[in-house]
């Protein structure tokens, strides 16, 4: 029995011995084997991090522009616009490619549809007639009112007097049967007058403006574009002015210097237009000269400021 139990006891120790020996090994290789693999996980987590930033870093410099004309479908004030700008550009990383596929087809859209739809020539002419006066004529501050400004019974709109974006009343007919009325008179010396361009609801000219946007961008845009609330074709009583047959002339200075424009300068008052925006007159319109934008203001009111040799904002004393 001693012998069994010591022999036993020797058989043990071995098992002992071993035990000690590779279980501290079997220990070491799985904690270096694990260490070993989260090293991996964590460095591989690393890459991705990396290449993420690298993508958040690249992306919002091709996405901002689009992102930029979907906010303006929404937002009419550009002080809006910049602030959504801002906020948003951040969540534009998460679905890089689809964002970019669906949306370019939407942004090549708008200025194919608005060059549809424009005028034929009171498209492009007026870009260039308007250049200089906007950008610093807007006020940022100052947001679409709730009323539009009507002084001694005149309407104004101007860029320091926006419209409500609800102001919609559609052409004048007072104003359209004072055109009439001008257009058999100018008939009679042969000049045959054409109103190209008069009402503009608040839509299309968010329309026309948010393609000039996309097009061109938002500062080169408000050179040559009133944004939405600020066009006096909104109020229905603007008139653009043009001769029949002489279409090269229309919304171009060139007008003023045909037998049509002089006509129209000595004798749109007594039918109750103005020429709204005079030479040399930009500072107090915030308009460049436009040979071929007239105003119904009535006769009364547009006799005294024929006479006078004023603009519309002297005559209000705004
Ligand atoms: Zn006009």
């Amino acid at each position: 029995m001693p012998s069994r139990y010591s022999s036993n006891q020797k058989k043990k120790n071995p098992y002992i011995k071993w035990s000690l020996i590779i279980v501290p090994i079997l220990l070491v290789i799985g904690a270096a084997s694990w260490y070993f693999l989260q090293t991996q996980n964590s460095a591989s987590n690393v890459e991705d991090v990396a290449k993420n930033e690298v993508q958040t870093s690249q992306k919002p410099a091709e996405e901002q522009p689009k992102e930029e004309k979907a906010t303006e479908e929404t937002n009419e004030e550009s002080n809006e616009i910049e602030k959504t700008e801002e906020t948003k550009a951040p969540e534009k990383t998460e679905e890089p490619k689809q964002q970019e596929t669906s949306k370019e087809p939407k942004e090549t859209d708008p200025p194919k549809e608005q060059a549809k739809e424009e005028d034929a020539a009171a498209a492009s002419k007026p870009k260039k007639q308007e250049t200089a006066k906007d950008a610093s004529s807007y006020s940022d501050t100052i947001g679409l009112p709730g009323k539009p400004t009507v002084i001694n019974g005149v309407l104004l709109a101007n860029k320091q007097h926006p419209l409500p974006e609800t102001y919609a009343p559609g052409e004048s007919q007072e104003a359209r049967s004072a055109f009439e009325e001008m257009r058999q008179a100018a008939l009679k010396k042969s000049i045959d007058l054409v109103a190209f361009s008069t009402y503009r609801d608040f839509a299309r000219q968010k329309e026309l403006y948010k393609g000039y946007v996309a097009k061109d961008g938002q500062k080169a845009a408000d050179r040559y574009s009133a944004r939405p609330g600020y066009s006096e074709h909104q109020t229905g009583l603007a008139f653009d002015i043009g001769e029949a047959g002489q279409e090269q002339h229309w919304a171009s200075a060139s007008f003023g210097e045909t037998k049509g424009g002089k006509w129209l300068a000595e004798n749109a008052h007594n039918y109750g237009f103005i020429l709204r925006y005079p030479k040399g007159s930009e500072s107090i319109t915030g308009y460049m000269h436009e040979s071929w934008h007239y105003r119904y203001v009535g006769k009364k009111a547009a006799t005294e400021i024929y006479k006078k040799g004023i603009t519309l904002e002297q005559y209000l004393g705004v």
